[in-house]
């Protein structure tokens, strides 16, 4: 052990992965699981692009192809992503990652330099808190607050927080765990806030297209934006392809070049065949994309009712994302569970619905009173939703 390079003790993980790891281990011994817990679809990846993967590999698609993708992906989703967010993108603002989220360290490395502070949300994809630290950053960590009908953006938080040493900001709007949406007023107050202190931005809009109602907007099409926002781009959902791993990272030009020199070092390239089956999918009539969005939406609406119908239990309904985020203080009062892992493990052991909780996604903030978990519905079909809430519901209220 004494071998293991120092910055290792930096470097953090998904503790998501142990709670799968738990429910496996739960249901080996004969248990019934209801899976909430992990942010990965059991839904099939559309036929298009599947059939245009497998047309490319027999084709010869099997080499490697340009460190920063296949051109004519790169000028596709430049295209689309122009469209969606009404700012102009050329290939060259395009470098495509095995995944979205390769495009964290990477958007890090590029413009953090070692003692720079980094803002990003807490609850939050944990990765953010781990690449900051790993390559020597300080992490300040914003929250958000519950509000009438979402969650709000922690305004105050992270203006107290500033400094000059506060160089990047991450932003995810459509957020992971909580499914809260920044208003357009926000978005502004943001956009200002970054150019008052000369911030670069990381907008990690992987649930940008997994949205039930409405418009999903961005930061980088506010003035001024574009120019010092990198998007994390990914086609996991969209596409119902986590296990695939293709995404973007799209940007500034000279951001752009540096994740590119970045892509030679690590992989070369992202897989090549797989590129022109999500052209094919871009490029299609989008009826996969749908039939994914209305199997999401029952399954949110589903839940989201039996949810409310706890007593203790109160959730709210979001627009975008396929996480559920409800409080569940009083639940864990009235069972006399304080702990949120002793909350998550008899719910496991009495009921079988697996979860994560608010701790999974990052230490809890100075005053932080009400407890929180998180469930994915993205894995889980309607049926087993029903039938799992059911027994969660009965356990809770007993
Ligand atoms: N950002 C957020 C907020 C996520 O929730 C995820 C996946 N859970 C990712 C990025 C990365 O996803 P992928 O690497 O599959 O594109």
């Amino acid at each position: 052990m004494g071998r293991i390079a120092e910055r290792i003790s930096r470097l953090g993980t998904e503790t998501a992965f142990a709670v799968t790891a738990e429910a496996a281990a739960w249901g080996a011994r004969g248990n019934k699981i209801y899976p909430f817990h992990l942010g990965d679809l059991n839904i099939q990846t559309p036929e298009d692009v599947m059939e245009a993967s497998i047309k490319a590999m027999k084709e010869g698609k099997t080499g490697y192809c340009p460190t920063a993708g296949v051109p004519l992906l790169r000028e596709a989703l430049a295209a689309d992503i122009s469209a969606s967010r009404g700012v102009k993108y050329a290939m060259e603002n395009v470098a495509i990652q095995p995944g979205g989220k390769p495009v964290i360290g990477k958007f890090i490395q590029a413009l953090m330099n070692p003692g720079d502070e980094v803002l990003y949300p807490n609850p939050g994809y944990p990765i953010y808190e781990s690449q900051i630290q790993y390559h020597g950053g300080k992490a300040l960590p914003y929250g958000y607050v519950e509000g009438e009908e979402n969650f709000i953006f922690d305004m105050a938080s992270i203006e107290r927080q500033i400094t000059p040493r506060t160089r990047l900001f991450i932003l995810n709007d459509l957020q992971n765990p909580t499914g809260a949406e920044c208003s357009p007023e926000e978005l502004e107050k943001i956009a200002a806030l970054v150019l008052k202190h000369d911030l670069y931005v990381l907008c990690d809009e992987a649930y940008f297209d997994i949205r039930y109602f409405g418009k999903s907007a961005s930061l980088v099409s506010l003035p001024g934006m574009a120019e010092r926002c990198v998007i994390l781009h990914t086609f996991s959902k969209k596409f119902a392809m986590t296990g695939w791993r293709l995404g973007a990272a799209i940007g500034p030009k000279e951001i752009i070049d540096v994740i590119a020199k970045l892509n030679v070092n690590d992989e070369s390239c992202s897989n090549h065949f797989i590129q022109y089956g999500v052209l094919a999918g871009l490029k299609g009539d989008l009826s996969g994309p749908k039939r994914i969005l209305s199997i999401l939406k029952e399954r949110r609406d589903t839940a989201v009712a039996l949810l409310n119908s706890i007593k203790g239990v109160r959730c709210f309904k979001p627009n975008a994302t396929f996480y559920l985020y409800p409080n569940v203080t009083k639940a864990m009062e009235n069972k006399g569970l304080k702990n949120y892992d002793a909350f998550r493990q008899t719910v496991l052991h009495e009921t079988g619905v697996s979860f994560c909780t608010r701790l999974h996604f990052g230490r809890a903030l100075p005053g932080e009173q009400e407890s929180y978990i998180r469930l994915a519905y993205s894995g889980i079909d309607t049926p087993l939703i029903k039938e799992g809430l059911g027994k969660l519901k009965a356990f809770l209220e007993s």
